[in-house]
């Protein structure tokens, strides 16, 4: 990774879920939680941010995606929306297709539900390098180790709680943060306290598991194990590293827990999703097809522009295009080639989604996420070009027709 890279500090993030696991309320905390909202929306009042549409308020689903911006500790994080619905299982897909990496929630109570398991699995068929977020820690039957084990059981990845709650159910108040051996305790009404020593009486039982994600993550990486078996014990940044590797090779998934409906457990997800999720820099270069020849374009602002058409809306700003960009840059005013569709377009305001605004750029870069303006035809599912050197990311025929989003 080329850490003094802009594109470094950049998380395109997908939340996946089972409908009602808690997918709008987590979402919902961490654009409170980074400060791009600053009123807590509730799903049942109709007034979260990232369901634009009233249809999608009236039913309670997420239906149609957005991608909002945020900003946690000098990254920015680009919030992909993904319906959790099986009706819309394209979009699932497609939505997948533009993250680097996701973040599962799951319900403690329930633990890996049928429809977790195919949301999973279709993740699983992207190559998106997933964390797990116990969800509804709050509730009467979370069972932490319960959903840790139907994970195992369910999805197979190896499993790796990085936390210990403190305090079940109603009483639960917050975690020990096994890598940093502190803890991380949220006030009656959700605030965030200052870090704190692990209490005595949780001391031997976090110690304990501290061991056990040693041993797990030293069976399942050799540089882990190597540092393993000549000190017996890991350090906190081996430990940390192997964990990145082994998210971005999807062989464990780190687990960690909370409830977003009290706003517990949101910042050190956000923490986990910059320390173990990966950047545009860290994924694999984009494949597409050019006359029959498979191509790779590297995510360099330089390169030809490769960029993908992941959503469009028809909104009060006009026709908004929402473009994951492979490779290279595109600016206001630079014609590019609609490969899909066969048509030259004319790009016009590039805009950064925030939850309830946008702000215009000059240009995007490859690897981010941005809505674009002034695009007549491009759909869903389109690729857009340098006109002088064409690729297509996503076959002809998917493209799909634009949603109206009053
Ligand atoms: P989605 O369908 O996955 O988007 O789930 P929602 O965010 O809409 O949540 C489904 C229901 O679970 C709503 O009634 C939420 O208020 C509730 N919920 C979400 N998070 C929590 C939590 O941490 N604890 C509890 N007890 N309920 C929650």
């Amino acid at each position: 990774m080329r850490t003094t890279d802009p594109l470094a500090v950049v998380r395109n993030l997908g939340i996946l879920a089972h409908v009602d696991a808690g997918k709008t309320t987590v979402t919902e905390r961490i654009l409170y939680a980074t400060g791009t909202t600053h009123k807590r929306g509730e799903v049942h009042d109709g007034t979260t941010v990232t369901d634009f549409d009233p249809q999608e308020r009236d039913r309670g689903i997420t239906i149609f995606s957005a991608a909002v911006s945020c900003s946690w500790s000098g990254h920015r994080i680009n919030l992909i929306d993904t319906p959790g619905h099986v009706d819309f299982a394209d979009e699932v897909e497609r939505s997948l297709r533009v993250l680097d990496g996701a973040v599962a929630v799951f319900d403690a109570v329930a633990g890996v539900e049928p429809q977790s398991e195919s949301v999973w699995r279709q993740a699983d068929r992207h190559g998106v390098p997933r964390l797990a977020f116990v969800n509804k820690m709050d509730r009467a039957g979370a069972d932490l180790d319960a959903a840790v084990a139907s994970i195992r059981e369910r999805l197979h990845p190896a499993p790796l709680a990085v936390q210990l709650p403190v305090g079940a159910e109603d009483a639960f108040t917050g975690v020990v943060d096994l890598l940093g051996m502190r803890t991380l305790t949220w006030s009656d009404d959700g605030e965030t306290r200052e870090p704190a020593p692990v209490p005595d009486a949780l001391r031997e039982e976090a110690l304990r598991r501290r061991r056990l994600l040693e041993e797990a993550v030293a069976e399942l990486h050799p540089a882990a194990l190597e540092e393993f078996c000549d000190t017996g014990a890991l350090r906190t940044g081996t430990l940390a590293a192997a964990l990145r590797e082994l998210t971005a090779r999807g062989e464990a998934v780190v687990v960690l827990c909370g409830s977003a409906y009290r706003n517990r457990g949101i910042e050190p997800l956000l923490d986990a999703v910059l320390a173990y999720l990966p950047s545009p820099l860290d994924v694999p270069p984009v494949r597409g097809t050019h006359d029959g020849a498979e191509q790779e374009r590297l995510a360099d602002p330089a390169a030809p522009l490769a960029a993908l058409a992941f959503k469009v809306t028809a909104t009060a700003t006009g026709r908004l295009t929402y473009l994951r960009v492979y490779s290279g840059t595109i600016e206001q005013g630079d014609t590019v080639r609609d490969v899909t569709a066969g048509r030259a377009e004319r790009v016009g305001r590039i805009l950064r989604v925030h939850a309830d605004r946008h702000t215009r750029l000059d240009r995007a870069v490859a690897g981010d996420i941005v809505a674009v303006v002034g695009l007549k035809t491009a759909r869903a599912g389109a690729t857009l070009c340098a006109p002088d050197a064409p690729l297509v990311l996503e076959p002809p025929g998917t493209a799909e027709p634009v949603v109206s989003v009053a």
